[in-house]
């Protein structure tokens, strides 16, 4: 009710406010605040969950929160009357918080968000906060005490919460990169908690409570009790139900980690975590343990018997790991062993002599004797070599014909080990591209305003019978240095035609596909007419290739590039420049080399958002591509926090990366396509 009673009937209640209780509703404020951020994040990021769960738990925690906060200052006056409160209709404020918050953040979490979004999202929690409010003051009876609204404060109260929710929900999506940083979700959290109390300071600010002249008025002390009782028990529960929360968000981001980087058998470090660290920072030495034909031992005693096996050979690999030695699993049959620095070199050394002499020995599994065939392959870290080198070393030594696995270590020699495998690749790539081990994946790109694949990027492959999968980082230096790449593209060019033609008549499907041409080639005319040649053969228009060339292929001729390009561009094929950024020049280079795309390497999306300057540079190559009015391609995006950061960027651009798909083979895009 807004309307004053007559003095002349009622008195003023006074009450007294509690500042402990005041305190402690600022608190549960700010805990609420602070779990439904760690909420919010996680529902933009991979979880085991559907991102509606966080968002839903989010808003819960901020609906309660909210409530209980508003509910605990509301006691912090106390009134000398006996006060006993509704129970459906306290359930019906808090409903109408939850139901509040969840709209706000479900609306606001979509990928595009403007001014009105959080304009109409904040109206929508302000008007859930008065409405909680008021039918919070409904809730209470109080026998005999009637009270009134203060109409001013009561509007500017409401529009308070209109504010503070516009605000509260802006810095909740803005900040939400920098959140993940401990200190900055406190100070968030701390604004948005003390903005919530100020709300209910002045709603409360707004009312005034009238008891008839001849009440008669309660001892305090007893009403006290009564009210410390309920707000002990709320405060209680709303902690456990906080604490859960939280608890339940540090658990899933724990599942993922845990997931994503540790092998669920050995529960060691994994292979994605090994890349990780290798890529990163410079090691001592890499040691890494085969054990070959694990498939025989698969076929006569099954899958489960094995597992034991290698959680044996595990167990037994840990017990010999010296300290600041880190050990992973990088496959089903590959252990590592990596010392951190030159000093762990020689600790390693001893402890792989010492593995080598205990897995001479058999080992017992459920009853049975398994006799193990491994070997070690042991590579040192020399000055100026990258760890990634030392990787290639081992894998080099692993695939030399004349490894035997009688539990040696071999310690990796350039003259024995690098010859003998780039030879072997020399000798096979005819019979590779002959008998398909050489295939072609493709990698889907997808445009974010259309939300839609707009094309794909081929790729090379190599299921070599004997050295395994082989990466094309692996191989194509080696046939660039012996100069077969040409002979390779080649093969791939017809390939790729085949493909498009496949597409194009089975299925309707009309695909770009870019093509990678190694540095030399590009300038070679035989390129341009194998190309022409093939289009004819397999009818393909040109707009349906693209090719992609680095930097340092026109870095020797920059004329005769130009002039390439040009050819190309007038045949009607689009030219992308690869790699963009991590070559020597770029901007000289950009204004006259006549391309029609921009492939920014993934080194500067890595670090985004996270990293201010990493998002600042990748900012301005995009304006720069944009104003050179080149497509903008970017490489290498893992996370739906790059695309989301990345789609406020520019408004058209094309992505590429594990998010939406790794290289896939070719029916394999057709069925990705439909499903997309
Ligand atoms: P590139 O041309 O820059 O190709 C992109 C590489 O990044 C591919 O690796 C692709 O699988 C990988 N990639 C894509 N998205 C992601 C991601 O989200 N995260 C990560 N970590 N990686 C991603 P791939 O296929 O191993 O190729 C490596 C390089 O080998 C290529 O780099 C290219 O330089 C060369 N290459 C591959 N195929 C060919 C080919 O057919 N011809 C030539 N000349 N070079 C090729
Ligand atoms: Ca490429
Ligand atoms: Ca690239």
């Amino acid at each position: 009710m807004f309307l004053t009673p007559s003095t002349a009937q009622y008195d003023v209640l006074q009450g007294e406010y509690s500042i402990p209780i005041i305190a402690l509703s600022v608190l549960i404020a700010w805990a609420a605040a602070y779990t439904s951020l760690s909420m919010g994040e996680r529902s933009h990021k991979s979880s085991f969950f559907h991102q509606n769960l966080w968002l839903v738990l989010a808003a819960t925690s901020m609906g309660i929160g909210i409530w209980s906060m508003h509910f605990v200052g509301m006691n912090a006056l106390a009134l000398p009357v006996y006060i006993h409160y509704d129970r459906i209709l306290i359930v019906v404020s808090i409903l109408s918080t939850m139901l509040a918050s969840f709209l706000a953040f479900y609306v606001s979490s979509r990928s595009r968000r403007t001014k009105k979004t959080y304009l109409i999202t904040g109206l929508v929690m302000g008007t859930g906060i008065s409405v909680m409010h008021y039918v919070g003051m409904a809730a209470m009876k109080m026998e005999g005490v009637i009270y009134s609204y203060d109409i001013g404060l009561s509007i500017a109260s409401f529009l308070l919460a209109v504010f503070v929710s516009c605000v509260a929900l802006y810095l909740f999506y803005m900040l939400q990169h920098q959140s993940e940083r401990f200190l900055i979700r406190i100070a968030i959290a701390l604004i948005l908690g003390l903005a919530i109390s100020i709300v209910c300071v002045t709603e409360m600010a707004g009312v005034t409570f009238y008891v008839p002249n001849d009440y008669l008025l309660m001892n305090g002390e007893s009403q006290w009790m009564d009210v410390l009782f309920l707000v002990k028990s709320v405060s209680a529960s709303i902690a456990l139900l906080l604490c859960l929360f939280l608890f339940s968000s540090m658990l899933d981001r724990y599942a993922e980690h845990q997931l994503r980087y540790f092998d669920s058998l050995t529960k060691l470090p994994n292979r994605r975590r090994f890349e990780r660290n290798i890529t990163n920072f410079s090691y001592g030495a890499l040691a890494v343990w085969h054990l070959h034909d694990l498939e025989s031992l698969n076929r006569a005693h099954g899958y489960t018997f094995v597992d034991e096996v290698i959680q044996e050979m595990s167990h037994l690999l840990t017990s010999t790991k010296p300290p600041l030695i880190d050990l992973y699993r990088l496959d089903g049959h590959r252990f590592a062993y990596v010392a951190r620095d030159s000093k762990g070199v020689y600790a390693l050394q001893k402890a792989m002599e010492r593995t080598a002499e205990l897995l001479k020995q058999p080992i017992l599994i459920k009853e049975q004797q398994v006799k193990l065939q491994t070997v070690c392959a042991f590579a040192i870290s020399s000055i100026d070599e990258k760890s990634l080198d030392l990787y290639s070393q081992v894998m080099a030594v692993l695939s030399h014909p004349t490894i035997r696995f009688q539990h040696e270590i071999i310690y990796y020699d350039p003259v024995v080990h690098n010859q003998s495998f780039a030879q072997s690749i020399m000798d096979d790539v005819e019979r590779a591209m002959a008998e398909n081990e050489l295939y072609v994946v493709y990698q889907p790109k997808v445009s974010t305003a259309m939300q839609k694949m707009i094309g794909v990027e081929a790729l090379l492959r190599w299921e070599h019978p004997e050295h395994g999968f082989l990466s094309p980082a692996v191989f194509i230096p080696i046939l660039e240095k012996h100069d077969r790449m040409m002979d390779v593209t080649d093969w791939l060019i017809d390939q790729v035609c085949q493909q498009i033609q496949a597409w194009q008549t089975n299925r309707k499907h009309n695909w770009p596909v870019a093509i990678n041409i190694p540095g030399n080639y590009v300038t070679s005319p035989r390129l341009l007419n194998y190309l022409m040649g093939r289009m004819e053969c397999y009818q393909i228009d040109p707009q349906y290739l693209e090719l992609e060339i680095t930097e340092t292929s026109f870095v020797k001729t920059i004329d005769g590039a130009i002039e390439a390009v040009n050819k190309f561009r007038e045949k009607g094929l689009a030219v992308a420049l690869d790699d963009f950024g991590t070559g020597v020049s770029s901007l000289s280079y950009l204004k006259k080399i006549p391309i029609s795309t921009l492939k920014i390497d993934k080194s500067f999306v890595d670090d985004v958002p996270q990293s201010e300057k990493d998002a600042a540079i990748i900012q301005s190559i995009i304006s720069l591509g944009e104003s050179l009015k080149l497509n903008v391609v970017i490489e290498g995006v893992e996370t739906k926090e790059q695309v989301d950061y990345l789609a406020t960027t520019c408004n058209s651009l094309a992505i590429q990366g594990y998010y939406y798909s790794k290289p896939l083979k070719a029916p394999e895009v057709v069925e990705w396509y439909k499903g997309f």
